[in-house]
C-alpha cells in the first residue's frame, strides 16, 4: 500500500498549496540573490580559481535520493557562483564573450516556463522567432530572408556553407541528398568542392569542411595583406589554379570582423568576385555583423548585404546570454531544400496545433528547439536598437582609448592594427630576445589573471605571443580600461624586477 506522504502517482510541481508557496520563497530568494550578485559585481574579482576543498564536490556521484530544493541551491551558491567563467565582470576582455543582462535573464526564465517547443506550428513562440529573424534580415539588408536560430555563430556559419553546398550541387544537376559526395555505383563522382575564406577565417570553416564531408583541404585559407584582410587578387588566382585543376570551388566566405584582430575583409570587392565567378557569398558576422546596427560604424561591413547568407551571434556583441546564434538565407525556398526531410510523425496541417507545420526544423539539424528568441524579442523592444549600436560604439571608443594608452607608452606595444574592438599588444620589456618576450608576456597575463584585476586573452600573431583585448562588454567603462592598463604596466615592471629568466625551460 502506497502510504500517504508518498502517493504513487508524483510529480515535479509541488504537491500542496504549501509546496507551491515554499518553491515561490526559493524562487524569489534566487532572483534576490543572483540580481545582487549582478549589482556588485564591480567589488568582486573578475575571476578566482576553485579551490580544492571545493574541487571535489565535482567528483560525487549521482545522487539516487534527492537533497531537497533549498539544500541544492545552497550547494549552487557555495560551490558553483563563486566561480564562474568571469565573462560577466567590467573588466572581462577575453576571447569574444557577452557579458549576459539582467533582463535577458528574466528572459530566458520565462521562456524556460513556457518550455515552447520551436521547431515550428503557428503559436505565439515561433512567431516571435520568425519576427526577431525578419527584424535581423532587414536591419541587415536581406529583407524576405529564411532564418534559424541557433546555438552559435559555429553552427550559424556551417548551416550557411552546407546551404551553399548544396545549391552548388543542385545548379549542376548533382543530387548531393541522395548521394553526398560520395560515389555510387552508376553515378560519376561529382568533382571535389572547394570554399574560400582568408587565413583569418575563423577555425569554425575548418570544422564545417570536415563535418559536411568535404575534408578540411576543401577550405582554402587564401593569405591577407597587412591589415589581416583577404588579399582579393590572391583569392581570384587561387579560384583560377583551382579550376584549372578541376576542382568545383562554390562558395567565398567574408568577414565581418575576425576573431584575431578584428579586421573585416573588403566585402563589397568579395561580392564582387563572387558574382563574377557565380560562387555563393556567405558572411561570418559572429560579431562583427552587429557593426551595420551603428551609423557610424556601418561602412566597415559594406557589402553584408550582398551576402546570399549570413551568420552571426547575439551572444557576444549582442549582450543576450549563451546560447544565441542566428543565421540567414537570402533564399528561402534553397534553404529549406536543403534541410527539409518529411515524415509522417511531422505533418502539418491547416488548423489546430500543427498548423504550418515544422518549418523551423526544415531549416536546420534540430527538431526538438528550444525559445532563444524571446530574450531577444524582449530586449529589443525593452532597449531598441539604438542603444545596442551605442554599446558597440562605447566598445569601440574604449579600445581606441586603450590604443591610444599604449601608442603613448614606451613599455607596450600595439602588434597588429586595431580598427573595431580588439587589440593585440605585449609588454616591451628591454633586453630580451623574442623567445623570452613570449614567455615573459604568458606569465604577464596569467598573472593579471589570477590577481583578478582584468581578464584579456591571448593570440599569436606571426610568431608572436600577444595580450589580446576583445570588447563586447556592456558593463565596461573607460576606467576598467584603465585599471587593466595601469595593472599591466605594474605587473610587466614587477616581472623585469625579478629578471626572470623566461627563455629557458628550467626557469
Ligand atoms: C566567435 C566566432 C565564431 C564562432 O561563434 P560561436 O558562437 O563561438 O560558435 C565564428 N566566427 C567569428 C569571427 C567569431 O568571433
Amino acid at each position: 500500500m502506497p502510504n500517504e506522504d508518498t502517493p504513487i502517482e508524483q510529480s515535479f510541481d509541488p504537491a500542496t498549496p504549501a509546496g507551491w508557496e515554499s518553491l515561490r520563497a526559493l524562487g524569489h530568494d534566487m532572483l534576490d540573490d543572483m540580481l545582487r550578485f549582478l549589482e556588485d559585481l564591480d567589488n568582486q574579482p573578475v575571476w578566482q580559481a576553485m579551490p580544492d576543498d571545493v574541487a571535489v564536490e565535482f567528483d560525487k556521484p549521482v545522487p539516487m535520493a534527492g537533497i531537497g530544493q533549498r539544500e541544492t541551491y545552497d550547494r549552487f551558491r557555495n560551490y558553483v557562483l563563486p566561480y564562474h567563467n568571469g565573462n560577466l565582470h567590467p573588466r572581462f576582455f577575453g576571447w569574444v564573450r557577452g557579458n549576459g543582462t539582467p533582463y535577458a535573464m528574466l528572459a530566458e526564465m520565462l521562456s524556460a516556463g513556457l518550455n515552447a517547443h520551436l521547431g515550428g506550428f503557428s503559436n505565439a513562440p515561433p512567431k516571435v522567432e520568425q519576427q526577431v529573424v525578419n527584424w535581423f534580415a532587414d536591419l541587415f539588408g536581406l529583407h524576405g530572408a529564411s532564418g534559424l536560430f541557433v546555438t552559435g555563430g559555429t553552427m550559424a556559419n556551417t548551416l550557411g556553407i552546407a546551404v551553399a553546398r548544396f545549391a552548388n550541387a543542385d545548379s549542376r544537376g548533382y543530387d548531393i541528398r541522395s548521394f553526398g559526395l560520395q560515389s555510387w555505383p552508376a553515378t560519376s563522382s561529382p568533382p571535389p568542392m572547394v570554399f574560400y575564406g582568408s587565413s583569418e577565417t575563423h577555425n569554425w570553416a575548418v570544422k564545417a569542411a570536415e563535418w559536411l564531408g568535404l575534408g578540411r583541404r576543401a577550405f582554402r585559407a587564401v593569405r591577407c595583406n597587412s591589415d589581416y584582410q583577404m588579399d582579393i587578387a590572391r583569392l581570384e588566382s587561387r579560384i583560377a589554379s583551382d579550376r584549372a585543376e578541376g576542382l568545383q570551388p562554390f562558395c567565398i566566405i567574408g568577414t565581418a570582423g575576425t576573431v584575431n584582430t578584428g579586421s573585416s575583409d573588403d566585402l563589397e570587392a568579395l561580392a564582387d568576385l563572387a558574382k563574377r565567378e557565380k560562387l555563393w557569398f556567405h558572411v561570418d558576422g559572429a560579431f562583427g555583423a552587429l557593426l551595420s546596427l551603428s551609423p557610424s560604424l556601418r561602412h566597415i561591413v559594406k557589402g553584408m548585404e550582398r551576402a546570399d547568407s549570413i551568420g552571426f551571434d547575439l551572444h557576444k556583441w549582442g549582450s543576450m546570454p549563451f546560447e544565441c546564434g542566428c543565421v540567414l538565407i537570402r533564399d528561402p525556398e534553397m534553404h529549406r531544400r536543403t534541410f527539409a526531410t518529411p515524415a509522417e510523425y511531422l505533418e502539418g496541417t491547416t488548423r489546430g496545433v500543427a498548423a504550418g507545420g515544422a518549418y523551423f526544423a526544415e531549416r536546420g539539424l534540430d527538431l526538438t528547439r528550444g525559445f532563444k528568441a524571446l530574450k531577444v524579442w524582449m530586449s529589443l523592444q525593452a532597449d531598441g536598437v539604438d542603444k545596442l549600436a551605442h554599446i558597440i560604439n562605447q566598445n569601440v571608443h574604449q579600445v581606441q582609448h586603450l590604443v591610444s594608452l599604449i601608442e603613448s607608452s614606451d613599455r607596450v606595444e600595439m602588434l597588429a592594427p586595431a580598427p573595431i574592438n580588439i587589440a593585440c599588444f605585449r609588454y616591451l620589456a628591454p633586453g630580451l630576445d623574442a623567445g623570452s618576450l613570449n614567455a615573459f608576456n604568458a606569465e604577464l597575463l596569467l598573472r593579471l589573471q589570477e590577481r583578478g584585476i582584468a581578464v584579456p586573452s591571448s593570440t599569436h600573431l606571426n610568431g608572436i605571443f600577444a595580450l589580446r583585448v576583445a570588447h563586447v562588454n556592456h558593463r565596461s567603462r573607460t576606467e576598467d580600461i584603465d585599471t587593466m592598463f595601469n595593472a599591466i604596466i605594474d605587473i610587466g615592471k614587477e616581472l623585469e624586477a625579478e629578471a626572470f629568466a623566461y627563455g629557458s625551460p628550467a626557469a
